[in-house]
This record gives structure tokens, sequence and C-alpha cells, in this order.
């Protein structure tokens, strides 16, 4: 304990010579009481104001009024509003028969099912070309013609990559012209 008050003299003790030196003052500092007041330190009461009401909005008058409906809509009138004609479904008349598989399809529209099997025999094709060549930068900067089963390579078809595939070429896969 003995050390602990010696040291904090001479701490003061030096930080007082340092401040007399930096200010210029010639007389000595003492330490003074300073207190830490709790936050719900009881304040003065203030003094009865005649307008008591004149800045503080009340309670309600703080609250941001929003927009509220003033009656309550019946039932059959929101029903109305809901399954308004033009909220239905429209009727779709433009749906055809697929030629290739029969199943439903728009008119304007690439049938789903058939071309899933040219999704599927594309990946086929470049699983193919990938185990031939291996890396991609291998390709050769040529055309490539599928030839599929009981097909030959024509004279045209000299000096392209050709990928022989081994099934008979389906029926949506046609010749390029
Ligand atoms: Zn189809």
């Amino acid at each position: 304990m003995a050390s602990v008050q010696r040291l904090l003299l001479l701490s003061w003790s030096t930080l007082e010579r340092a401040l007399l030196q930096g200010l210029g003052l010639q007389q000595r500092l003492a330490p003074a009481l300073v207190i830490q007041a709790p936050v719900d330190f009881p304040q003065p009461e203030a003094e009865p104001c005649d307008n008591d009401q004149s800045d503080t909005p009340s309670f309600l008058e703080s609250i941001l009024w929003m927009a509220a409906p003033k009656k309550r809509r019946t039932i059959e009138v929101n029903r109305c509003r809901r399954r308004d004609v033009r909220k239905l479904e429209k009727v779709k008349n433009n749906i055809e028969v697929c030629q290739g598989c029969g199943h439903l399809k728009l008119k304007h529209v690439l049938c789903a099912f058939c071309y899933q099997k040219v999704v599927h025999e594309t990946a086929l094709v470049r699983a193919q070309i990938r185990a031939q060549e291996g890396r991609p930068l291998n390709t050769p900067p040529v055309e490539t013609v599928i030839l599929y089963k009981e097909e030959k390579a024509t004279e045209a078809d000299e000096g392209k990559r050709i990928i022989e595939r081994n099934r008979k070429r389906p029926s949506w896969f046609t010749v390029g012209s």
C-alpha cells in the first residue's frame, strides 16, 4: 500500500512539474475531488410556466396519421373486384398437336419434348468429341461433320473434322445443306 502511495505521489509531482513548465505558471496545482453522479440524479424542479402546452406536442399530435379506409367493403364488392373478367386466365386458342411426338404445344413455340431429344443427342456428341480430342484447345479450326451409322464421308467432307456416331441418324437430325 505504501509503495502504491509513493508511486502516485511521484507521478503527481512529475505531472505537476511538467504542467508548470509547459504553461508557464508559478503557483502549485492541487488535486481536486471529482464525483461522477448517477444519470438519474435528482434534478431541481423546473419553475411552473404559464403556457404549459406551447412547445411540446401531445402524444396524439406526434403520431403521423396514415390513410385508412373509412368504411368496410362488403364481401360481394370484394369478390366482384377479385373475380373481374380482366383478371381471369385467358383462354388459349394457339395450341396444336406436335407432328413429331403428339404432345400438345403452343403454335409459335418449339416442342419441349422433341427439343429434349436434341439436347440429349447433342450432349452425347459433345462427350464423344471430348473423349476423342481431350482438351477443348485441341479442337481443329475446321468445319465439323457428324456421320451416323451407314453413312460415308463424301468428297465435300475432305479436310473437315469428322465425328462418327455409332447409331442410326435420328429423323429430326437432318443433314446440313
Ligand atoms: Zn414434339
